[in-house]
Protein backbone atom coordinates (compact mmCIF):
# COMPACT_ATOMS: atom_id res chain seq x y z
CA UNK A 1 0.00 0.00 0.00
CA UNK A 2 2.54 2.17 1.08
CA UNK A 3 4.63 3.09 -1.67
CA UNK A 4 1.15 4.35 -3.74
CA UNK A 5 -0.64 6.31 -1.36
CA UNK A 6 -0.23 10.32 -1.16
CA UNK A 7 -0.77 13.01 0.59
CA UNK A 8 -3.90 13.03 -1.41
CA UNK A 9 -5.19 9.17 -0.85
CA UNK A 10 -4.88 7.23 -3.56
CA UNK A 11 -5.43 9.99 -5.83
CA UNK A 12 -2.50 11.99 -8.16
CA UNK A 13 0.08 13.81 -5.83
CA UNK A 14 -1.15 17.50 -5.50
CA UNK A 15 2.17 18.57 -6.55
CA UNK A 16 1.87 16.27 -9.41
CA UNK A 17 -2.00 17.67 -10.48
CA UNK A 18 -0.61 21.23 -10.29
CA UNK A 19 2.55 20.55 -12.80
CA UNK A 20 -0.06 19.07 -15.72
CA UNK A 21 -2.70 20.74 -15.04
CA UNK A 22 -0.87 24.05 -15.27
CA UNK A 23 0.71 22.25 -18.88
CA UNK A 24 -2.99 21.43 -19.63
CA UNK A 25 -4.32 24.66 -19.76
CA UNK A 26 -1.59 26.51 -21.57
CA UNK A 27 -2.26 23.33 -24.20
CA UNK A 28 -5.86 24.85 -24.01
CA UNK A 29 -5.02 28.36 -24.39
CA UNK A 30 -2.31 27.31 -27.45
CA UNK A 31 -4.92 25.29 -29.25
CA UNK A 32 -7.41 28.03 -28.80
CA UNK A 33 -5.21 30.65 -30.05
CA UNK A 34 -4.08 28.29 -33.06
CA UNK A 35 -7.10 26.29 -33.99
CA UNK A 36 -7.37 27.90 -37.33
CA UNK A 37 -4.47 25.75 -37.95
CA UNK A 38 -6.55 22.15 -37.64
CA UNK A 39 -9.06 21.14 -40.82
CA UNK A 40 -12.18 22.12 -39.41
CA UNK A 41 -13.62 18.42 -40.37
CA UNK A 42 -11.78 15.53 -38.96
CA UNK A 43 -10.83 13.10 -42.07
CA UNK A 44 -10.72 10.36 -39.99
CA UNK A 45 -12.27 7.40 -41.74
CA UNK A 46 -14.50 4.92 -40.08
CA UNK A 47 -12.95 2.86 -37.55
CA UNK A 48 -9.20 5.04 -37.83
CA UNK A 49 -9.36 6.10 -34.38
CA UNK A 50 -10.40 2.70 -33.07
CA UNK A 51 -7.61 0.77 -34.20
CA UNK A 52 -4.84 2.98 -32.86
CA UNK A 53 -6.18 2.46 -29.32
CA UNK A 54 -5.21 -0.97 -27.40
CA UNK A 55 -8.20 -2.90 -27.03
CA UNK A 56 -8.01 -3.78 -23.40
CA UNK A 57 -6.87 -2.05 -20.61
CA UNK A 58 -3.17 -1.35 -18.68
CA UNK A 59 -2.91 -3.38 -16.20
CA UNK A 60 -0.28 -1.29 -14.25
CA UNK A 61 -0.95 3.11 -14.24
CA UNK A 62 0.66 4.92 -16.81
CA UNK A 63 2.51 8.40 -16.22
CA UNK A 64 0.53 11.08 -17.27
CA UNK A 65 2.24 12.19 -20.34
CA UNK A 66 2.26 9.10 -21.94
CA UNK A 67 -1.87 9.57 -21.86
CA UNK A 68 -1.35 13.56 -23.35
CA UNK A 69 0.78 12.04 -25.98
CA UNK A 70 -1.61 10.02 -27.00
CA UNK A 71 -4.57 12.76 -26.88
CA UNK A 72 -2.27 14.43 -29.55
CA UNK A 73 -1.36 11.67 -31.52
CA UNK A 74 -4.59 9.36 -31.88
CA UNK A 75 -7.65 11.58 -30.15
CA UNK A 76 -6.87 15.11 -31.78
CA UNK A 77 -7.19 13.49 -35.86
CA UNK A 78 -10.68 12.36 -34.69
CA UNK A 79 -11.60 15.78 -33.03
CA UNK A 80 -14.00 17.93 -35.16
CA UNK A 81 -13.45 21.18 -34.20
CA UNK A 82 -16.18 22.98 -32.88
CA UNK A 83 -14.58 25.78 -31.30
CA UNK A 84 -13.07 26.11 -35.54
CA UNK A 85 -14.38 30.00 -36.53
CA UNK A 86 -15.40 28.19 -40.23
CA UNK A 87 -16.98 25.46 -38.05
CA UNK A 88 -20.43 26.89 -39.98
CA UNK A 89 -22.36 23.66 -39.97
CA UNK A 90 -25.90 22.82 -38.43
CA UNK A 91 -25.54 25.50 -35.35
CA UNK A 92 -22.25 25.59 -34.15
CA UNK A 93 -21.97 25.00 -30.27
CA UNK A 94 -18.96 26.65 -29.11
CA UNK A 95 -17.40 26.64 -25.28
CA UNK A 96 -15.23 29.65 -24.50
CA UNK A 97 -13.06 30.67 -21.40
CA UNK A 98 -15.27 31.59 -18.55
CA UNK A 99 -17.28 28.41 -19.50
CA UNK A 100 -14.42 25.80 -20.01
CA UNK A 101 -12.63 27.20 -16.52
CA UNK A 102 -16.37 26.79 -15.07
CA UNK A 103 -16.33 23.08 -16.48
CA UNK A 104 -13.24 22.47 -15.05
CA UNK A 105 -13.88 23.59 -11.70
CA UNK A 106 -17.72 22.18 -11.74
CA UNK A 107 -15.31 18.48 -11.81
CA UNK A 108 -13.26 19.49 -9.24
CA UNK A 109 -16.42 20.32 -6.87
CA UNK A 110 -18.01 17.45 -8.39
CA UNK A 111 -20.59 17.66 -6.08
CA UNK A 112 -24.61 15.79 -6.94
CA UNK A 113 -27.03 18.13 -6.72
CA UNK A 114 -29.79 15.68 -6.12
CA UNK A 115 -31.52 17.42 -3.59
CA UNK A 116 -30.67 21.13 -1.66
CA UNK A 117 -28.83 19.44 1.13
CA UNK A 118 -26.15 17.70 -1.11
CA UNK A 119 -24.87 21.05 -2.43
CA UNK A 120 -27.27 24.24 -1.34
CA UNK A 121 -24.79 26.45 -3.84
CA UNK A 122 -25.78 23.80 -6.84
CA UNK A 123 -28.90 23.91 -5.93
CA UNK A 124 -29.56 28.07 -5.21
CA UNK A 125 -27.37 28.69 -7.79
CA UNK A 126 -29.30 26.86 -10.33
CA UNK A 127 -32.34 28.96 -9.45
CA UNK A 128 -30.48 32.33 -9.62
CA UNK A 129 -28.81 31.88 -12.85
CA UNK A 130 -32.03 30.70 -14.42
CA UNK A 131 -33.77 33.41 -13.55
CA UNK A 132 -30.96 36.28 -14.69
CA UNK A 133 -31.54 34.40 -18.23
CA UNK A 134 -35.24 34.73 -18.01
CA UNK A 135 -34.90 38.18 -17.39
CA UNK A 136 -32.10 38.90 -19.94
CA UNK A 137 -34.75 37.34 -22.59
CA UNK A 138 -37.54 39.51 -20.56
CA UNK A 139 -39.67 36.17 -19.90
CA UNK A 140 -42.59 36.27 -17.51
CA UNK A 141 -41.77 36.29 -14.15
CA UNK A 142 -44.09 33.08 -13.41
CA UNK A 143 -41.41 30.82 -15.88
CA UNK A 144 -39.97 28.87 -12.82
CA UNK A 145 -36.66 27.32 -14.58
CA UNK A 146 -34.16 23.79 -14.46
CA UNK A 147 -31.17 22.77 -15.92
CA UNK A 148 -31.48 19.73 -17.80
CA UNK A 149 -28.79 18.74 -20.25
CA UNK A 150 -30.18 19.10 -23.51
CA UNK A 151 -33.47 20.56 -25.45
CA UNK A 152 -34.38 17.14 -26.13
CA UNK A 153 -34.73 15.86 -22.63
CA UNK A 154 -36.24 19.31 -21.72
CA UNK A 155 -39.17 18.52 -24.43
CA UNK A 156 -39.47 14.79 -22.92
CA UNK A 157 -40.46 16.95 -19.67
CA UNK A 158 -42.27 19.55 -20.90
CA UNK A 159 -44.90 16.59 -22.58
CA UNK A 160 -44.74 14.54 -19.17
CA UNK A 161 -45.98 17.37 -18.08
CA UNK A 162 -48.65 18.13 -20.36
CA UNK A 163 -50.11 14.25 -20.09
CA UNK A 164 -50.07 14.75 -16.82
CA UNK A 165 -52.34 17.87 -16.71
CA UNK A 166 -54.06 15.88 -18.70
CA UNK A 167 -54.48 13.13 -16.97
CA UNK A 168 -56.14 15.26 -14.37
CA UNK A 169 -58.47 16.86 -16.94
CA UNK A 170 -60.24 14.12 -18.20
CA UNK A 171 -60.18 12.04 -15.13
CA UNK A 172 -61.60 8.77 -16.17
CA UNK A 173 -62.27 9.49 -19.39
CA UNK A 174 -58.34 10.13 -19.80
CA UNK A 175 -56.46 6.95 -22.08
CA UNK A 176 -53.37 7.45 -23.21
CA UNK A 177 -54.44 6.12 -26.61
CA UNK A 178 -56.83 9.17 -27.25
CA UNK A 179 -53.96 11.61 -26.49
CA UNK A 180 -53.08 14.30 -29.72
CA UNK A 181 -50.27 15.97 -29.82
CA UNK A 182 -49.37 18.99 -32.71
CA UNK A 183 -46.38 20.09 -34.27
CA UNK A 184 -45.09 21.47 -38.03
CA UNK A 185 -43.24 19.37 -39.92
CA UNK A 186 -40.09 21.40 -39.54
CA UNK A 187 -40.52 20.42 -35.71
CA UNK A 188 -37.28 18.70 -34.38
CA UNK A 189 -36.85 15.37 -34.53
CA UNK A 190 -36.68 15.27 -30.23
CA UNK A 191 -40.06 16.27 -30.01
CA UNK A 192 -41.99 13.29 -32.35
CA UNK A 193 -39.33 11.18 -30.00
CA UNK A 194 -40.44 12.77 -26.95
CA UNK A 195 -44.08 11.52 -27.88
CA UNK A 196 -43.53 8.21 -28.80
CA UNK A 197 -41.74 7.80 -25.93
CA UNK A 198 -44.46 8.76 -23.69
CA UNK A 199 -46.64 6.17 -25.82
CA UNK A 200 -48.85 9.02 -27.79
CA UNK A 201 -50.15 7.64 -30.57
CA UNK A 202 -51.70 10.53 -32.87
CA UNK A 203 -49.05 12.94 -33.65
CA UNK A 204 -50.26 15.05 -36.15
CA UNK A 205 -47.66 17.34 -38.07
CA UNK A 206 -49.02 20.46 -38.84
CA UNK A 207 -48.62 22.12 -42.70
CA UNK A 208 -45.98 25.04 -43.13
CA UNK A 209 -46.45 28.11 -45.39
CA UNK A 210 -43.98 29.14 -47.99
CA UNK A 211 -41.68 30.28 -45.44
CA UNK A 212 -41.74 27.07 -43.42
CA UNK A 213 -43.81 28.32 -40.44
CA UNK A 214 -46.86 26.55 -38.81
CA UNK A 215 -50.17 27.39 -40.42
CA UNK A 216 -52.21 28.29 -37.46
CA UNK A 217 -55.68 27.77 -38.59
CA UNK A 218 -54.49 24.24 -40.34
CA UNK A 219 -53.69 23.73 -36.71
CA UNK A 220 -57.24 25.00 -35.39
CA UNK A 221 -58.99 22.42 -38.13
CA UNK A 222 -56.49 19.18 -36.53
CA UNK A 223 -57.71 19.97 -33.15
CA UNK A 224 -60.98 20.72 -33.64
CA UNK A 225 -61.14 17.37 -35.51
CA UNK A 226 -59.68 15.83 -32.77
CA UNK A 227 -62.02 17.10 -30.69
CA UNK A 228 -64.97 16.29 -32.83
CA UNK A 229 -63.18 12.28 -32.93
CA UNK A 230 -63.88 12.56 -29.14
CA UNK A 231 -60.19 12.55 -28.68
CA UNK A 232 -57.75 14.23 -26.45
CA UNK A 233 -55.84 17.33 -27.95
CA UNK A 234 -53.46 18.01 -25.15
CA UNK A 235 -50.15 19.65 -26.28
CA UNK A 236 -48.80 21.75 -29.28
CA UNK A 237 -45.21 22.42 -29.46
CA UNK A 238 -43.89 25.69 -31.41
CA UNK A 239 -40.60 25.95 -32.49
CA UNK A 240 -38.68 29.57 -32.42
CA UNK A 241 -36.00 28.70 -34.83
CA UNK A 242 -36.50 25.68 -36.78
CA UNK A 243 -33.43 23.62 -37.21
CA UNK A 244 -33.51 22.93 -40.48
CA UNK A 245 -34.62 26.91 -41.61
CA UNK A 246 -34.41 28.91 -38.49
CA UNK A 247 -38.21 29.77 -39.04
CA UNK A 248 -39.82 31.42 -36.39
CA UNK A 249 -43.87 29.65 -35.86
CA UNK A 250 -46.33 32.83 -35.51
CA UNK A 251 -46.15 31.44 -31.21
CA UNK A 252 -49.09 34.41 -30.50
CA UNK A 253 -51.40 32.80 -32.87
CA UNK A 254 -51.00 29.70 -31.87
CA UNK A 255 -50.95 30.17 -28.34
CA UNK A 256 -54.34 32.05 -28.86
CA UNK A 257 -55.71 28.45 -30.36
CA UNK A 258 -54.04 26.47 -27.55
CA UNK A 259 -55.12 28.94 -24.74
CA UNK A 260 -59.31 28.88 -26.32
CA UNK A 261 -59.02 25.08 -25.90
CA UNK A 262 -56.84 24.89 -22.93
CA UNK A 263 -54.22 23.04 -24.66
CA UNK A 264 -50.54 22.58 -23.16
CA UNK A 265 -48.14 25.12 -25.32
CA UNK A 266 -44.36 23.97 -25.26
CA UNK A 267 -41.83 26.45 -27.28
CA UNK A 268 -38.83 24.93 -28.26
CA UNK A 269 -36.01 27.96 -28.66
CA UNK A 270 -33.32 25.59 -28.19
CA UNK A 271 -31.49 27.76 -31.10
CA UNK A 272 -33.03 30.87 -31.44
CA UNK A 273 -34.20 31.62 -27.96
CA UNK A 274 -30.76 33.81 -26.99
CA UNK A 275 -30.84 36.10 -29.76
CA UNK A 276 -33.45 37.71 -27.77
CA UNK A 277 -31.10 39.40 -25.53
CA UNK A 278 -30.60 41.15 -28.34
CA UNK A 279 -33.07 43.93 -27.54
CA UNK A 280 -33.83 44.47 -31.31
CA UNK A 281 -34.46 41.03 -31.72
CA UNK A 282 -36.62 40.38 -28.79
CA UNK A 283 -39.72 40.28 -31.21
CA UNK A 284 -38.79 36.56 -31.71
CA UNK A 285 -40.24 35.46 -28.47
CA UNK A 286 -43.55 37.40 -28.63
CA UNK A 287 -46.17 35.45 -27.58
CA UNK A 288 -44.04 32.88 -25.77
CA UNK A 289 -44.92 34.28 -22.60
CA UNK A 290 -49.00 32.39 -23.11
CA UNK A 291 -46.92 29.07 -23.33
CA UNK A 292 -46.93 26.60 -20.66
CA UNK A 293 -43.49 25.67 -21.01
CA UNK A 294 -40.14 26.72 -22.72
CA UNK A 295 -36.52 25.61 -23.61
CA UNK A 296 -33.47 27.49 -24.46
CA UNK A 297 -29.89 25.97 -24.97
CA UNK A 298 -27.08 27.98 -23.44
CA UNK A 299 -24.74 25.40 -25.24
CA UNK A 300 -26.25 26.42 -28.54
CA UNK A 301 -25.65 30.02 -29.05
CA UNK A 302 -24.45 31.33 -25.55
CA UNK A 303 -20.89 29.61 -25.73
CA UNK A 304 -21.76 27.09 -22.94
CA UNK A 305 -19.89 23.59 -23.01
CA UNK A 306 -22.54 21.27 -24.04
CA UNK A 307 -24.63 20.22 -22.17
CA UNK A 308 -27.01 22.66 -20.74
CA UNK A 309 -30.59 23.05 -21.21
CA UNK A 310 -32.45 25.79 -19.92
CA UNK A 311 -36.17 24.63 -19.02
CA UNK A 312 -39.45 26.94 -18.25
CA UNK A 313 -42.30 25.76 -16.99
CA UNK A 314 -45.67 27.74 -15.69
CA UNK A 315 -46.26 24.80 -13.36
CA UNK A 316 -43.55 22.93 -11.41
CA UNK A 317 -45.82 21.27 -9.58
CA UNK A 318 -47.34 18.99 -12.46
CA UNK A 319 -43.71 17.88 -13.13
CA UNK A 320 -43.18 16.98 -9.39
CA UNK A 321 -46.22 15.13 -9.83
CA UNK A 322 -45.13 13.13 -12.14
CA UNK A 323 -41.54 12.77 -11.38
CA UNK A 324 -41.44 12.77 -7.47
CA UNK A 325 -40.87 9.51 -5.66
CA UNK A 326 -38.84 10.01 -2.60
CA UNK A 327 -36.92 6.87 -0.65
CA UNK A 328 -36.57 7.18 3.25
CA UNK A 329 -32.81 7.61 2.48
CA UNK A 330 -33.53 10.54 0.67
CA UNK A 331 -35.64 12.65 3.08
CA UNK A 332 -34.29 15.52 4.90
CA UNK A 333 -35.94 17.80 7.88
CA UNK A 334 -35.25 20.72 5.36
CA UNK A 335 -38.18 19.30 2.36
CA UNK A 336 -40.39 21.65 2.88
CA UNK A 337 -38.28 24.99 3.42
CA UNK A 338 -36.15 23.52 0.08
CA UNK A 339 -36.57 22.85 -3.48
CA UNK A 340 -35.08 19.66 -4.37
CA UNK A 341 -34.20 19.38 -7.50
CA UNK A 342 -34.94 15.35 -8.45
CA UNK A 343 -38.10 15.75 -7.80
CA UNK A 344 -38.70 17.71 -10.86
CA UNK A 345 -37.07 15.25 -13.15
CA UNK A 346 -36.38 11.76 -14.63
CA UNK A 347 -33.07 11.66 -13.52
CA UNK A 348 -31.82 11.23 -9.56
CA UNK A 349 -28.10 12.66 -9.89
CA UNK A 350 -27.02 16.12 -11.31
CA UNK A 351 -24.22 17.94 -12.19
CA UNK A 352 -23.44 21.31 -11.26
CA UNK A 353 -24.21 22.93 -14.64
CA UNK A 354 -24.91 26.39 -13.49
CA UNK A 355 -21.81 27.10 -12.44
CA UNK A 356 -20.38 27.74 -16.02
CA UNK A 357 -23.48 29.33 -16.73
CA UNK A 358 -22.92 31.81 -13.97
CA UNK A 359 -19.23 32.20 -14.87
CA UNK A 360 -20.64 33.14 -18.69
CA UNK A 361 -23.00 35.64 -17.91
CA UNK A 362 -20.66 37.53 -15.17
CA UNK A 363 -17.94 37.64 -17.51
CA UNK A 364 -19.69 38.66 -20.65
CA UNK A 365 -22.64 40.29 -19.17
CA UNK A 366 -25.84 40.42 -20.00
CA UNK A 367 -25.11 43.54 -22.73
CA UNK A 368 -21.53 42.02 -24.18
CA UNK A 369 -23.46 38.68 -25.03
CA UNK A 370 -25.76 40.91 -26.60
CA UNK A 371 -23.03 42.77 -28.45
CA UNK A 372 -21.60 38.90 -29.89
CA UNK A 373 -25.29 37.88 -31.24
CA UNK A 374 -25.75 41.02 -32.68
CA UNK A 375 -22.19 40.90 -34.57
CA UNK A 376 -23.62 37.20 -35.98
CA UNK A 377 -26.67 38.03 -36.94
CA UNK A 378 -25.00 41.08 -38.99
CA UNK A 379 -21.98 38.57 -40.33
CA UNK A 380 -24.66 36.34 -41.93
CA UNK A 381 -26.98 39.05 -43.05
CA UNK A 382 -24.20 40.15 -44.76
CA UNK A 383 -23.42 36.71 -46.58
CA UNK A 384 -27.25 36.58 -47.40
CA UNK A 385 -26.49 39.89 -49.13
CA UNK A 386 -23.50 38.35 -51.17
CA UNK A 387 -25.44 35.45 -52.10
CA UNK A 388 -28.82 37.30 -53.27
CA UNK A 389 -26.33 39.77 -55.38
CA UNK A 390 -24.13 36.63 -57.09
CA UNK A 391 -25.98 35.36 -60.22
CA UNK A 392 -24.67 32.03 -59.37
CA UNK A 393 -26.58 31.45 -56.25
CA UNK A 394 -29.59 32.12 -54.76
CA UNK A 395 -31.22 32.44 -51.06
CA UNK A 396 -33.60 29.14 -49.88
CA UNK A 397 -35.36 30.47 -47.03
CA UNK A 398 -36.05 34.05 -45.38
CA UNK A 399 -33.35 34.52 -42.32
CA UNK A 400 -34.28 35.52 -39.24
CA UNK A 401 -31.45 34.55 -37.23
CA UNK A 402 -27.60 33.68 -38.19
CA UNK A 403 -28.68 31.05 -40.49
CA UNK A 404 -28.27 31.21 -44.37
CA UNK A 405 -29.84 28.82 -46.75
CA UNK A 406 -28.66 28.74 -50.22
CA UNK A 407 -27.69 27.01 -53.20
CA UNK A 408 -26.11 27.43 -56.21
CA UNK A 409 -28.21 27.95 -59.17
CA UNK A 410 -28.49 26.59 -62.69
CA UNK A 411 -31.20 27.49 -65.17
CA UNK A 412 -32.54 25.21 -67.34
CA UNK A 413 -31.41 21.84 -65.20
CA UNK A 414 -33.57 19.79 -63.94
CA UNK A 415 -34.21 19.43 -59.46
CA UNK A 416 -32.12 16.32 -59.81
CA UNK A 417 -29.43 17.56 -61.68
CA UNK A 418 -29.06 20.66 -59.53
CA UNK A 419 -29.36 18.49 -56.21
CA UNK A 420 -26.68 16.48 -57.28
CA UNK A 421 -24.49 19.60 -57.88
CA UNK A 422 -25.20 21.40 -54.68
CA UNK A 423 -24.43 17.61 -52.93
CA UNK A 424 -21.02 17.61 -54.75
CA UNK A 425 -20.28 21.22 -54.02
CA UNK A 426 -20.93 20.77 -50.22
CA UNK A 427 -18.61 17.69 -50.16
CA UNK A 428 -16.31 19.73 -51.98
CA UNK A 429 -16.28 22.32 -49.61
CA UNK A 430 -15.73 20.08 -46.56
CA UNK A 431 -13.48 17.96 -47.76
CA UNK A 432 -10.93 20.61 -48.31
CA UNK A 433 -11.20 21.42 -44.20
CA UNK A 434 -10.76 24.70 -44.50
CA UNK A 435 -14.52 25.68 -43.35
CA UNK A 436 -17.78 23.30 -42.73
CA UNK A 437 -21.41 23.31 -43.72
CA UNK A 438 -24.36 21.13 -43.91
CA UNK A 439 -27.58 21.00 -45.87
CA UNK A 440 -31.18 20.12 -45.75
CA UNK A 441 -33.79 19.70 -48.22
CA UNK A 442 -36.64 21.81 -48.83
CA UNK A 443 -39.45 21.25 -50.89
CA UNK A 444 -37.32 18.68 -52.60
CA UNK A 445 -34.58 21.32 -53.22
CA UNK A 446 -31.14 20.25 -52.13
CA UNK A 447 -29.90 22.99 -50.06
CA UNK A 448 -26.59 24.49 -47.87
CA UNK A 449 -26.73 26.00 -44.35
CA UNK A 450 -24.14 28.43 -43.44
CA UNK A 451 -24.81 28.99 -39.94
CA UNK A 452 -22.66 31.99 -38.03
CA UNK A 453 -23.13 31.55 -34.35
CA UNK A 454 -19.81 30.27 -32.66
CA UNK A 455 -17.84 32.78 -30.53
CA UNK A 456 -14.62 33.13 -32.56
CA UNK A 457 -16.08 33.33 -35.92
CA UNK A 458 -15.40 37.10 -37.41
CA UNK A 459 -16.48 38.78 -40.81
CA UNK A 460 -13.51 37.42 -42.46
CA UNK A 461 -13.89 33.88 -41.61
CA UNK A 462 -17.22 34.62 -43.63
CA UNK A 463 -15.90 35.75 -46.06
CA UNK A 464 -12.88 33.36 -46.80
CA UNK A 465 -15.52 30.66 -46.57
CA UNK A 466 -17.90 32.98 -49.27
CA UNK A 467 -14.53 32.59 -51.63
CA UNK A 468 -14.11 29.18 -50.68
CA UNK A 469 -17.59 28.35 -52.03
CA UNK A 470 -17.17 30.61 -55.09
CA UNK A 471 -14.30 29.04 -55.84
CA UNK A 472 -15.16 25.25 -55.65
CA UNK A 473 -18.25 26.09 -57.32
CA UNK A 474 -16.16 26.90 -60.60
CA UNK A 475 -14.07 24.00 -60.23
CA UNK A 476 -17.31 21.46 -60.11
CA UNK A 477 -18.76 23.38 -63.04
CA UNK A 478 -14.64 23.38 -65.30
CA UNK A 479 -14.61 19.62 -64.90
CA UNK A 480 -17.77 19.17 -65.81
CA UNK A 481 -17.82 20.52 -68.99
C1 LIG B 1 -30.71 21.58 -31.62
C2 LIG B 1 -32.15 21.62 -31.45
C3 LIG B 1 -32.79 20.69 -30.60
C4 LIG B 1 -32.04 19.57 -29.92
O1 LIG B 1 -31.16 20.04 -28.97
P1 LIG B 1 -30.39 19.02 -28.02
O2 LIG B 1 -29.96 19.87 -26.88
O3 LIG B 1 -29.25 18.51 -28.81
O4 LIG B 1 -31.33 17.94 -27.63
C5 LIG B 1 -34.14 20.80 -30.43
N1 LIG B 1 -34.85 21.75 -31.04
C6 LIG B 1 -34.29 22.67 -31.85
C7 LIG B 1 -35.13 23.70 -32.51
C8 LIG B 1 -32.91 22.62 -32.08
O5 LIG B 1 -32.34 23.52 -32.92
Amino acid sequence: MKDFITTNGYDMPPSEFRKFGHQLIDWIADYMENIEKYPVLSMAEPGEIKTKLPPSPPEKGEPFNNIFEDVEKIILPGITHWNHPKFMAYFNSTSSGPGILGELLSAAFNVNGMIWQTSPAATELEHVVLDWLRQMLNLPEDFWGIIYDTASISTLHAIAAAKTEAEDKYKENFEVSKLCVYFSEHAHSSVEKAARFLGVKNIRKIPVDEDFRMIPDKLEEAVNNDFGKKLIPFCVIATVGTTSTTSIDPVEEISTICNSKNIWLHVDAAYGGTAAIVPEMRYILNGCENAGSFVVNPHKWLFTPIDLSAFYIKKPDLLKKTFSLVHEYLKTEKDNAVVNYMDYGIQLGRRFRALKLWFIIRYFGKEGLANIIREHIRISNKFAELIEAHPGFEKMAPNPFALVCFRAKMPDKTQQEINKLNETLLHAINATGKSFLSHTKLNGDYVLRLSVNGIHTQERHMLETWELIKHTLETILKEQI
